[in-house]
């Protein structure tokens, strides 16, 4: 079955907002074997909708569309689709109850224009929202084609994740034939770059019967495998292609499925019973922002401090004159007494300290813009290593983030730290 994905909202075309949920709803389609045809976005205009709806449908057997369930006069998705489908809006009992009860929970008085979310098109199902007062619904309609389905979201990306997690996924699974499936596996991958990744694991797998979907959003690279067929056989098909993908991957696999840096360094740190604390000079407390936010890593990250001053340096972390004077505050010189001092001063298992020059200005001809100096002190002793990143202060930061984030992986599993990163561009 092929699907379509629609987003509704002035605030798309006029660029005021990113379209960050047709981007999550293809993404989640692909993943559970649906081929995305088309996706289009239009401004909450009715006739605009009902266009985009209809067109989708000559393309699509499955349509999925998010935006215009609000309670204002804009959002029109309801009542467009109700007129395409040629029936009249139903209010229901039960939604009508849950908005009437949200407004007397908040001790508010409701706006009667609330209870707009309650009506739906005849004969829909309503898909209920845990996270917000406007539900989602989807409908069918016959043509010459088969059953074609529908399905509407609100435009908060926070409800339509849900929605489409606990109300649309498992119905799509259902809506499938029984002897369609597919199964996929992901990796995470850090140190080489999209393109150099598509080469080694260029000829692993066979590319007519196991797909490879590459997804560079840095700092996340990851590596998707997916097979489908008869169900029979499928989990043996993709152990097979995955065994045959990680071993190309080697190394620069750093976690498999759904996982971030900091979440496998969060889940190796909290699997040890070890603690970390953190001196971040370039990296400005990006490094501290990105452990802490894993749930849980209260259990691990003992705090740090963002030593962007010399002064700072030696007072904060003992970091000493004489080497600040003879090595430069941007040194592995540096960045080991920084690393040894918060460890030090936190009495956590492992130290970590960034120290660079993020740009655009500050380098030199001995150090250039993207110099950047990582260490690591921990229970096998202190390691640091200097690295030449390239990009825009922005990009700078994030990489050296992503390569200290890494080091901490490495050397909680006993490897060597600085073997981090044979960065490709
Ligand atoms: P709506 O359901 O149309 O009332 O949308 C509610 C809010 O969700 C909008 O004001 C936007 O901030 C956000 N939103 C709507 N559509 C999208 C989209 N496609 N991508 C990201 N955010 C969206
Ligand atoms: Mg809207």
């Amino acid at each position: 079955m092929r699907a379509a994905i629609l987003s509704t909202g002035d605030e798309l075309t006029t660029g005021r907002t990113l379209d960050t949920n047709a981007n999550y709803i293809a993404d989640q389609l692909l993943a559970n074997g649906f081929e995305v045809v088309a996706m289009m976005t239009v401004g909450d205009y009715p006739e605009r909708i009902e266009t985009a709806w209809r067109t989708l449908f000559e393309q699509a057997e499955i349509v999925i569309g998010t935006g215009g369930l609000g309670p204002t006069a804009d959002d029109l998705t309801t009542e467009t689709v109700a007129r395409m489908l040629g029936v009249p809006l139903i209010s229901d009992q039960a939604t009508a109850n849950k908005i009437r009860g949200f407004f007397e929970a908040m001790g508010r008085q409701m706006p009667a224009n609330n209870l707009k979310q309650a009506l739906f098109p005849e004969g829909a199902t309503i898909l209920e929202n845990d996270m917000g007062t406007a539900p989602g619904f989807r409908f069918q309609f016959p043509s010459p084609r088969g059953a074609l389905h529908g399905v509407v979201m609100p435009g908060v990306p926070r409800e339509m994740k849900h929605l489409m997690a606990d109300r649309v996924l498992p119905w799509l699974q259902a809506l499938r034939s029984a002897d369609e499936a597919w199964r996929s596996h992901t990796f995470q991958t850090f140190g080489i770059s999209e393109s150099a990744l598509d080469e080694m694991v260029a000829d692993a797998v066979d590319p007519t019967a196991v797909r490879l979907a590459f997804r560079a959003a840095f700092p996340q690279i990851s590596l998707r495998v997916t097979v489908q067929g008869h169900p029979g056989d499928l989990e043996a098909r993709l152990a097979g292609a995955a065994a045959a993908i990680r071993e190309r991957l080697g190394e620069y696999c750093y976690a498999e499925g759904d996982m971030t840096m900091e979440g496998e360094v969060g889940r190796l740190l909290a699997a040890g019973g070890a603690t970390i604390a953190v001196a971040e000079s370039c990296t400005g407390g990006l490094v501290a922002h990105r452990l802490t936010n894993i749930a849980g890593s209260s259990a691990y990250v003992l705090g740090g401090v963002v030593a962007y001053s010399n002064e700072i340096k030696q007072s904060a972390l003992g970091v000493d004159a004489a080497t600040l004077a003879r090595h430069g505050a941007v040194s592995t010189e540096v960045a080991e007494e920084m690393a040894r001092g918060v460890r030090r001063a936190t009495g956590a298992d492992y130290g970590l300290a960034t120290t660079g020059i993020a740009g655009p200005g500050g380098g030199s001809a001995e150090k250039p813009v993207g110099t950047v100096c990582i260490a690591i002190d921990g229970p096998s002793g202190a390691h640091s290593h200097r690295y030449q990143l390239w990009g825009n202060r922005e990009w700078v930061k994030l990489l050296a983030s992503q390569i200290a984030l890494d080091w901490v992986r490495r050397a909680v599993l006993g490897q060597d730290p600085s073997a981090s990163a044979v960065l490709r561009r």
